[in-house]
């Protein structure tokens, strides 16, 4: 039996053990967790400081003893420090990581998990960006990918092909189309503005590399982020309290979430798509 693995893994758990070690729960590049102890890694010399702290992208060398993995050699790749230096960001990254194990214990180990996730924290960490949409287009699209791809074509009851005017229901993770007999059926649905529509669709369909090159308007973006919230969690049947610690602060600190315009803090690039922002007369609301 193997007793030795070397993996590339973003560290989504680091506990301080005993008097200097760090217990670990690293993602690997191929979609699995791994639990693996870190000896030594708090001590001030030890080689494996950086390389074992919550958020390292890093290069493992793992051996295994009495059945559970030890970290021998590990290199950092990545720190993302824009992310971890702003407690904002570093709440919302922390979330994503939370989402994204919960999604990795749930479903068989796939390489897109990992993969979105490093380039949510990547755009989490640009300044241009709005971090509340960036963590919640990446949640969406992460928990969509694990299995529970919602509908948004056709209508979860009827069938029928769903353009401009639509509703969503939770119940069934799909959209519902106009007929008053369809919405009846899912009494739980909601209306989706247009905008809120098509930034659904560009979420579920943008490639990894324009995922986030969407801008919204206030009320779309006020919207979507308690649409996805609501998607996620009820997927993953439980609440994320680190959404609950970030509102505590935008709260106290005065913010707003999402920010009063998704897009105003930023330049916005060419190939943004623009959802919502020209046609805000939705009278369903
Ligand atoms: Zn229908």
């Amino acid at each position: 039996m193997d007793t030795q693995l070397s993996v590339r893994g973003l560290v989504l758990k680091c506990l301080s053990v005993g008097e200097a070690d760090r217990s670990l729960v690293i993602l690997t590049s191929e979609g699995q967790l791994l639990d693996a102890w870190a000896r030594g890694a708090r001590r001030s010399r030890s080689r494996l400081i950086s390389s074992t702290q919550w958020l390292s992208l890093s290069d493992f060398h793992l051996y295994a003893v009495n059945g559970r993995l030890s970290v021998d050699q590990a290199e950092r790749i990545e720190a993302f420090q824009a992310v971890t230096t702003d407690v904002e960001r570093l709440t919302l990254a922390a979330y994503l990581g939370d989402v994204a194990m919960d999604l990795a214990r749930a479903e068989i180990p796939d390489p897109v998990l990992p993969r979105l996730l490093l380039h949510a924290l990547v755009a989490l960490g640009r300044l241009d960006r709005d971090p509340v949409i960036i963590a919640h287009a990446a949640a969406f699209r992460m928990t969509a990918c694990s299995g529970f791809c919602p509908s948004l074509d056709r209508c979860g009851v009827c069938g029928d092909i769903v353009d401009s005017q639509a509703w969503f229901s939770h119940g069934r993770a799909a959209v519902l189309c106009g007929k008053a007999s369809c919405r009846r059926d899912a009494a739980a649905s909601e209306p989706l503005h247009p905008g809120l529509l098509q930034c659904l669709r560009h979420i579920l369909g943008a490639t990894e590399e324009s995922l986030f090159s969407f801008r919204l308007s206030e009320p779309v973006a006020r919207d979507f982020v308690a649409l996805a919230t609501r998607f996620v969690e009820e997927r993953m049947e439980h609440r994320y309290e680190r959404l609950s610690l970030l509102e505590s602060f935008q709260s106290f600190g005065g913010g707003a979430s999402p920010r009063k315009d998704a897009s105003a803090s930023r330049t916005s690039e060419p190939d943004d798509r623009d959802c919502g922002r020209q046609s805000s007369g939705n009278s369903d609301r």
